[in-house]
């Protein structure tokens, strides 16, 4: 490309946005949505727009270090091959493991796969797509005896019915919930959205089925049922492409109506309206997602949708399919290549004894692995009772997004030798690594990515590595090399993996295995460099082009025929009871990306929800006594939370719904997996992540604090404290249960510290009304504020925020201790629109002193609302509350 921009695709979630970059001179980069890519077609949403703010060095891992001392890449691989090797001669390949992550590109996962399964003899490889879409891989390939998404994004368009399964496509998936919202638009689509919370998807719902949780299957069930009962089955496709279907619905039938609507918290109407709108659409998309998945009854929840489009032959044509949508960029690019511990490589399987041969002929290995792994939670497991002696962690945070969190940690800190590789220094995991290893971060590593509909795309370097950071698939080549194995890892390019890669796919595959990227594997290096988005399969001989799968059958079972698979119901692995009485349930949110080390820098991403929070119903809210913007303690016997209360009738009564993303490094205390059971999904070993019975009560601190500062403050001991990015330092919440002997002294601590010891220090006092208030400066420049309060804190934070090293003129400086602007100044409030930085205020003055009555209005008048999208159902409740119903 021209001017020194650069095409690759975004690192966060599975719908693989194409990007174009181009560097600036300060480090950060112009990010702009690839208009040519077939994802997206040049949208992006506030994350992938904001990726240009994400790449200070600050926090960066920069350089090897051997227990936290600085050491050589030799001596730090050196010491990697050299334990590996001993703990293997002495216990054996079992005692070794890889956890990685769907953040790796391909390259990376294909030789950490090559290098555990067939050169170390182990399958002990998992990754953090075991917590993503286990239970999707594991569904289809009980149905279709491959791990095959059938269709592609464009389906979503074509299709006249879409039913999002567990899905809060809005905020997860946000340029494909815009494709889908657009043909909503220009065709009528028909969306159904099926979730226990009334998410920022519901906006464009035409039904929501507000399920209680962990009820899907009792949901699809009856649909297969009523599929059969009202003769909408495509006879001929089930005949011809089928078996099994009489024993599913036997289960299917073990419920009648009113037990489902029972088991679902639905009404008997709202189910069979949903029945008969899926049973009379022929054009039907189902998408699902982690609500699905991430279930102990996942597998089933997966075989029971596919069971309806099956039954009803609607798979793989235009407009139809069942459509798992994976979280993570490249969750889809590691499962092609085996990086879960039950998989051999490229749709091969380690039970198969003729898969074994042809991957251990291609790799010239000295072995193969000829048994599953450990899947994730019993690999931890099995680190916490060292049967894992040497653990290597890559490009992820089990401390943070592992069920029983605390465990893990523990785990990992009596591992007698752990690795991280790791693009930041100061992570929850990094802070328990004997050896750390500084990795290449998205824009400096090259490979490719696959996204949800089977698209292969580069991911390209635009951006020099800084200090001694490497790519992942470098360091374990290296490994490889120094453990003796060095012919087979001899890489010296990512293109030469890929390569490497696509040919095994062919091998001996004459159509036996979907996933067929042979005609790849020729590419030159400048080829590679040049690679243009594409679907697999693409075989030896063929072009590139749109693929679906299994519109004329051909599965990939020994007889080509689909599985029908019985789903008996059951609910949740864990009930709730008088002691835990609500059901947690965790998941994303808008502008925020896993554990946050990148999406944590920029500051309007961290604008839209600062804190962490619990959603709870009013009905719950007022028995447990939780106020709307109190803070709530959130518990079980795994532990304790403590976040800020949303009270909101978007929230089931009976479930609360905690972000999953705040980490150590950003909260004291809102670590929500220490919360959560590792139960898992039999067959998948997908933990329930959504369906924890905890109890709530009001966190009790007297005093509340909001601080404004350059540095994040050192109140990390207080009983509540969560910090954020602010424009030029960060803005903490702070809650205390005592009074400190000294405001003042507490005030320089937190605000002054390492400021130039000139500043001057603005107070207020007012003890009987329990109101402090501090405000720092150096020369006419603002460099700190604290708002103390006893109770509840009232001020304009977003507004004082946006003061930082601004200039503050000493006849503005007591209206800055008021905590309010005033004069022309303006609080805009809490930032609605990420992408287009607008925030509450400014809309309810749209609507009120613009008479803007409309979404459109309002974003026509202010922009919110004009980028990606999602923060459009936000937009519309704020103009319900101001009472100006939106016109149709
Ligand atoms: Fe990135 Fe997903 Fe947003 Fe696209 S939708 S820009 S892939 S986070």
């Amino acid at each position: 490309m021209s001017g020194g921009a650069t095409r690759t695709t975004c690192p966060y979630c599975g719908v693989g946005c194409g990007i174009v970059a181009r560097p600036l001179p300060d480090g950060t980069a112009e990010i702009a949505g690839d208009p040519e890519h077939p994802a997206n077609f040049g949208r992006l949403c506030s994350k992938g727009a904001a990726l240009g703010e994400t790449l200070s060095l600050e926090g960066r891992l920069l350089h090897p270090h051997i227990h936290s001392a600085l050491a050589s890449w030799d001596k730090a691989l050196d010491l990697v091959a050299r334990k590996f090797s001993d703990t293997i001669a002495e216990h054996g390949p079992d005692s070794v493991a890889f956890y990685l992550s769907g953040q790796l590109l391909t390259e990376d996962y294909y030789v950490a796969n090559k290098l555990m399964k067939g050169f170390i003899g182990s399958a002990n490889i998992d990754t953090n797509s075991r917590l993503c879409m286990a239970s999707s891989v594991a569904g289809h390939k009980r149905a279709f005896g491959t791990d095959t998404v059938p269709g592609t994004y464009e389906d979503l368009e074509l299709a006249e019915l879409v039913v999002l399964v567990g899905s809060n496509l809005a905020w997860c998936h946000p340029v494909l919930y815009q494709r889908l919202a657009t043909a909503r638009e220009t065709r009528g689509t028909k969306v159904v959205v099926i979730d226990p919370r009334e998410t920022a998807t519901c906006e464009i719902a035409d039904l929501h089925l507000a399920i209680a949780p962990g009820a899907d299957v009792a949901l699809f069930n009856g649909l297969l049922a009523h599929l059969v009962a009202s003769g909408r089955l495509d006879q001929t496709y089930v005949a011809q492409h089928t078996r099994d279907l009489p024993a599913a619905l036997s289960a299917a039938s073990s419920m009648d109506l009113s037990e489902i609507a029972v088991a679902t918290a639905l009404s008997t109407s709202v189910i069979a309206d949903f029945y008969e709108l899926f049973a009379g659409t022929e054009r039907v998309v189902t998408v699902y997602s982690q609500g699905v998945n991430q279930s102990s009854a996942g597998t089933d929840k997966v075989n029971a949708i596919l069971n309806c489009h099956l039954a009803t032959g609607r798979i793989g044509r235009s407009g139809m399919g069942p459509f798992s949508v994976t979280g993570q960029p490249n969750a889809m690019g590691g499962r092609e290549v085996g990086g879960l511990a039950n998989m051999l490589t490229a749709h091969m399987e380690l039970d198969n004894a003729e898969h074994r041969r042809i991957v251990r002929a291609f790799w010239n290995a000295p072995t193969i692995a000829a048994k599953p792994g450990l899947k994730a939670v019993d690999l931890f497991r099995a680190v916490e009772d060292g049967r894992i002696k040497a653990l290597w962690i890559m490009a992820t945070n089990p401390v943070v997004s592992l069920p029983e969190a605390d465990r893990v940690r523990a785990a990992i800190a009596a591992c007698p030798f752990v690795i991280v590789s790791d693009v930041n220094h100061h992570t929850d995991t990094t802070a328990l690594a004997h050896v750390l290893l500084p990795a290449a971060a998205w824009g400096e590593k090259d490979g490719t990515i696959t996204n949800s509909e089977r698209r292969i795309s580069r991911q390209r370097a635009f951006l020099p590595s800084p200090g001694e950071a490497r790519p992942d698939w470098w360091q374990m080549a290296e490994v490889a090399k120094r453990m003796g194995f060095g012919a087979a890892f001899s890489y010296t390019h990512p293109a030469e993996i890929f390569a490497e890669y696509a040919r095994l796919t062919g091998i001996e595959n004459d159509g036996t295995r979907d996933l067929d990227i042979s005609g790849a594997a020729e590419l030159s290096r400048g080829a590679y460099d040049a690679l243009v988005p594409f679907q697999w399969p693409r075989r030896t001989g063929s072009e590139p082009k749109e693929t679906r799968f299994f519109a004329n059958g051909a599965f990939y079972t020994p007889d080509r025929r689909a599985r029908f698979v019985p789903t008996p119901f059951r609910g949740l692995a864990q009930r709730r009871t008088a002691e835990m009485p609500l059901t947690l349930n965790t998941g994303r949110i808008r502008d925020q990306w896993h554990t946050m080390t990148r999406t944590a820098k920029s500051v309007r991403l961290m604008a839209h929800a600062p804190e962490p929070f619990v959603e709870i119903h009013p009905v719950d809210a007022a028995a447990f006594g939780i106020a709307d913007g109190a803070l709530a303690e959130i518990e079980n016997l795994s532990g304790a939370i403590v976040c800020r209360a949303v009270v909101t009738d978007r929230q089931s009564a009976g479930s609360l719904f905690v972000p999953m993303h705040w980490t150590s490094e950003l909260a004291n205390r809102a670590r929500v997996d220490t919360l959560v059971a590792a139960v898992t999904d039999p067959i998948s070993g997908q933990p329930e992540l959504k369906g924890t019975p905890v109890a709530i009560k009001p966190f009790e601190a007297a005093w509340q604090a909001y601080a404004v500062t350059r540095r994040v403050p050192d109140a990390r001991g207080s009983a509540y404290f969560a910090t954020a990015a602010a424009s030029h330092g960060f803005r903490t919440e702070i809650a205390l249960r005592d009074e400190p002997e000294s405001w003042d002294e507490l005030a320089r601590q937190w605000i002054a510290d390492g400021e130039d010891k000139s500043i001057e220090l603005l107070a207020y006092h007012d003890g009987t009304a329990g109101q402090y208030r501090f405000a720092a400066f150096s020369g006419d420049r603002l460099v700190g504020a604290l708002f103390v309060a006893r109770g509840t804190l009232a001020c304009a934070r977003t507004w004082i925020a946006a003061q930082l090293l601004q200039s503050v003129p000493p006849s503005a400086r007591l209206r800055l201790l008021a905590g309010r602007p005033g004069g022309e100044a303006k609080d805009r409030g809490p930032i609605v629109c990420a992408c287009l930085d607008v925030g509450r205020n400014e809309i309810i003055e749209a609507i009120t002193e613009h008479g803007a009555a409309t979404v459109a209005a309002v974003g026509a008048c202010v922009k919110a609302g004009t980028n990606c999208g999602s923060c459009r159902a936000e937009i519309k409740r704020i103009l319900d509350a101001a009472r100006i119903p939106e016109a149709v």
